[in-house]
């Protein structure tokens, strides 16, 4: 963390105060209210006693006794013990009831805070822009939107108790003043002095924040990692490594937050040591060299053994604070990372692309700038994809069909050139619009684990029990999902896993279907499939042909003889283009790159 602990501090406040408004207000009303009812308890409680009879303190007669016996006189009560009592209970009660209300108070403001900064940062991720987005680490997102997030909370819960415990000190402190100026600004000079010397142990916390948030941030890396390349880990018999891995970071984390404990214990130990020394040191000057009355010397050590262990806790919540810092300017960070590479969102309703004639790349040039080692770029590429037919793109892997594919979605952008949709050039105001046209089907395609039917509603909820196994027909889905014991109703597993790789590929086909897209996208979808999966879709893509645009990415030659149009791809650059027919390279056998 770059930041100091003030800085941080104050952004930490800022977003704190900027959410809670005016009920931060209310709550620091209710903690105030709580402070005085607890002080007024305790400042009655000489002059009651006294008046009552119940202590005889000779001639003593402080300011706040004689004020109380003014006011006792004015209502013409003659005070007994059970007066006394009975007003100390109604405090308390008093005290009690804001209590309640105050701790509901703090608990909601805390959760709809911690609601507040996760709903926030998940939106920013989920609208970034791609380029941005693939290079991060998914599992830094997973992590900072759930143990970064609950440690933003545990923080915001202590901030909140070191409010309510700084203004009942606040409050001691000014009766302390009242009964005893000598002996209150010794104990603030005192706490004050006792507090600077604790101040290296703060910068500790804070160290010791940030590197148990690193340590579990890696620990996430490893933990995802391990999980998504599970089959492979298996395979190589990789798992003690993996397993090793993951206890190291594991380790360290357990480490750091043992270091912190050890801290805040040292920490509380030297308030402790210091509190009693500094209350016998109080106690010896009031009695003895003071000489303050011995029911004040009483009340004055009641109310420092009071004060002392919460400027002890305060300063307790304020490590834990500081410990959560490194958190909250992470995510602070991260979401201002994710909002300066935002997508434009419009909202525009009208429609700005209808698709008639096709689709044009005009010297269309794109390099990823992310590697520097990358040496592969697109130049000057020029291209028309026809509406309402078949496009392939055929090229050995690495030739950039998928850039081009994600050029066309409005993923990346052309460094130079530009996209055309009719005579309407693709930008990032209107990417929104033209992705609603889309339907994509990506060779790892992505399934969520819940029925064939949700996975299939996500895109068009209001779709009918008809369009569904429409759609389910044209992708050649319709067979196995009526063989499924339960029909639309099966659940697929984590992605997809109860499927066959054939029949996932023509889900994710039925579900770019049911959205009735303009142009359909197929990236690579049936490399990985067996020869009777391939025919399925191959036949399914015919069964559509016509009704929209189809551009077909491939590898294997075999999936796109019928293809109306042909893209050669090599190095970033068309070489070729025509029917099937019409190329050289597939007629000469030149083609290299099939499998
Ligand atoms: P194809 O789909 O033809 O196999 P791609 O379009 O995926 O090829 O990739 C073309 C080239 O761009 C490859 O050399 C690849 O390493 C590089 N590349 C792809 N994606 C990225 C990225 N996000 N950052 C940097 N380089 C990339």
């Amino acid at each position: 963390m770059t930041e100091s602990i003030p800085k941080a501090i104050y952004l930490y406040l800022k977003s704190f105060l900027d959410f809670c408004g005016i009920r931060a207000g209310v709550a620091l009303g209710l903690i105030i209210f709580k402070g005085f009812t607890q002080g007024i308890g305790i400042l009655m409680l000489i002059p009651l006693l006294h008046i009552s009879g119940f202590i005889n303190t000779g001639n003593y007669k402080g300011k706040s006794s004689q004020f109380f016996s003014e006011l006792i006189d004015g209502i013409g009560i003659s005070f007994t013990l059970m007066h006394v009592l009975l007003i100390y209970v109604l405090l308390v009660g008093i005290y009690s009831f804001f209590n309640y209300y105050q701790t509901i108070l703090n608990n909601k403001i805390n959760q709809e805070y911690t609601q507040f900064l996760r709903i926030r940062l998940y939106k920013a991720i989920a609208y970034t822009e791609w380029p941005f987005f693939s290079q991060c680490k998914k599992s830094d997102f997973t992590h900072a939107l759930t143990s970064e997030i609950q440690r933003i909370s545990s923080g915001t819960h202590f901030f909140l108790n070191l409010m309510g415990s700084g203004v009942i000190v606040l409050i001691y402190i000014v009766l302390a003043f009242i009964m005893s100026p000598v002996l209150a600004t010794l104990t603030f000079v005192s706490a004050t002095l006792l507090l600077l010397m604790l101040r290296p142990l703060n910068k500790k916390a804070l160290n010791l924040g940030s590197n148990l948030r690193l340590n579990s941030e890696r620990m996430y890396q490893s933990l995802s990692e391990h999980l998504n390349g599970m089959k492979e880990t298996k395979c190589y018999s990789a798992e003690e490594q993996q397993i090793g891995r993951f206890t190291r970071f594991s380790q360290k984390s357990l480490d750091e937050l043992l270091r912190f404990n050890i801290t805040r214990s040292k920490s509380l130990m030297i308030n402790e040591v210091g509190a009693v020394l500094f209350i016998s040191l109080l106690f010896y000057l009031a009695a003895e060299i003071v000489h303050v009355p011995i029911l004040s010397v009483l009340v004055l050590v009641y109310l420092f053994s009071r004060i002392l262990p919460r400027i002890s806790n305060l300063h307790q919540f304020y490590q834990q604070l500081i410990n959560m810092l490194p958190s909250f300017i992470h995510i602070n960070n991260l979401q201002k990372k994710c909002m300066k590479s935002q997508e434009v969102r419009s909202d525009s309703q009208s429609e700005i692309f209808k698709l008639k004639s096709g689709i044009r790349f005009e010297e269309v040039n794109f390099q990823y700038n992310s590697h520097e080692s990358s040496q592969f770029q697109i130049c000057n590429l020029n291209c028309k994809i026809p509406n309402s037919k078949i496009t392939a793109i055929i090229g050995p892997s690495g030739a950039g069909k998928s850039t081009m594919a994600d050029l066309l979605m409005g993923l990346i952008y052309p460094g130079n050139g530009a996209i055309f949709i009719d005579q309407v050039e693709l930008t990032k105001e209107n990417v929104g619009h033209w992705r609603q046209l889309i339907g994509y089907v990506p060779q790892d395609t992505f399934l969520f684990n819940d029925t064939i039917r949700a996975n299939l509603e996500m895109v068009n909820p209001k779709a009918t029990e008809k369009e569904i196994w429409d759609v389910l027909k044209n992708a050649a889905a319709d067979d196995f999902v009526k063989n499924l014991v339960n029909g639309l109703d099966t659940i697929v597993g984590e992605r997809g896993q109860s499927l066959s790789g054939g029949e996932r590929q023509r889900l994710a086909l039925a579900r770019a279907l049911l959205r009735r897209p303009q142009v359909i996208i197929l990236d690579e979808a049936t490399n990985s499939l067996d020869e009777s999966s391939e025919l399925k879709i191959q036949s399914a893509i015919q069964q559509i042909r016509g009704q929209c645009t189809i551009l077909v990415i491939a590898h294997r030659l075999s999936t796109i003889k019928t293809a109306d149009q042909i893209l050669v791809l090599e190095n970033g650059k068309i070489t070729e283009s025509g029917k099937w027919e019409d190329l050289q390279s597939i007629q000469q056998n030149k083609c290299t790159f099939e499998n």
